[in-house]
């Protein structure tokens, strides 16, 4: 999922008003966002493969330290006791601990049968490992994504309000990139190479930057 993680990110501006928008973007993003650093650590592997999925041309075959669900769970306690640690706002440490949490459920719809369980570095189990395939589906698959991100830029836009020009334009130009990048991205075959997936990974770091510029000129209503 893409925009998806986005808007759940936004909406949640509503349930931690005191919390940036780009701290909240973070957390929905953050197993996306540590997956191009243990790539690049050779720690997780992924291969390209044209037609896996209708809409998604990777095989993610090994990535449980980001994406098995008891790390993904793991982040969320870490991720909300640091928050509450830095901050001593209780309520938006559940906010932010259940935004980690909720990247694994929505991946859980779209992904191919690839998300472990559990990782199977810890244990000599087998990798039990789901998914819900809706990546099959191209039409599945845009109507979820832009369904969540227009739900969660209405949410966002209720919670808060522009305080100047600014607020406004950069929330829409975000908005816009990310719906424009989405659609961009479904049309290009990615390289065959780990360190240019990195990076593109890696561009998520910029639109946590912009969602603490948005949120530096907006409040909340
Ligand atoms: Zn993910």
């Amino acid at each position: 999922m893409f925009i998806g993680h986005y808007a759940v990110g936004m909406a949640a501006k509503k349930w931690a008003p005191k919390t940036s928008l780009g701290t909240l973007l973070a957390a929905a993003l953050w197993l996306d966002i540590l997956w191009p650093f243990f790539l690049l650590l050779d720690l997780e592997h992924v291969r390209v493969a044209p037609g896996i999925t209708r809409m998604v041309p990777f095989d993610f075959y090994d990535y449980p330290l980001s994406h098995s669900l008891f790390m993904a769970l793991a982040w969320s306690v870490l991720v909300g006791l640091l928050y509450v640690a830095f901050t001593k706002d209780g309520r938006g440490a559940w906010v932010m601990g259940g935004l980690v949490a909720s990247h694994w459920v929505l991946d859980l719809f779209v992904h191919r049968p690839d998300l472990p369980i559990w990782p199977t570095e810890f244990t000599n189990m087998a990798a039990t490992k789901v998914g819900l395939s809706i990546w099959t589906s191209v039409w599945g698959t845009l109507l979820l994504e832009f369904g969540l991100f227009a739900l969660g830029i209405w949410l966002y836009l209720q919670a808060t309000k522009a305080k100047d020009q600014t607020g406004t334009l950069a929330f829409w130009g975000l908005a816009l990139f990310l719906a424009v990048m989405y659609v961009v991205d479904l049309k290009m075959t990615p390289p065959n190479n780990v360190n240019l997936i990195s990076l593109a990974g890696f561009s998520q770091l910029l639109m946590v930057a912009w969602g603490y510029w948005i949120d530096d000129h907006r409040k909340n209503r």
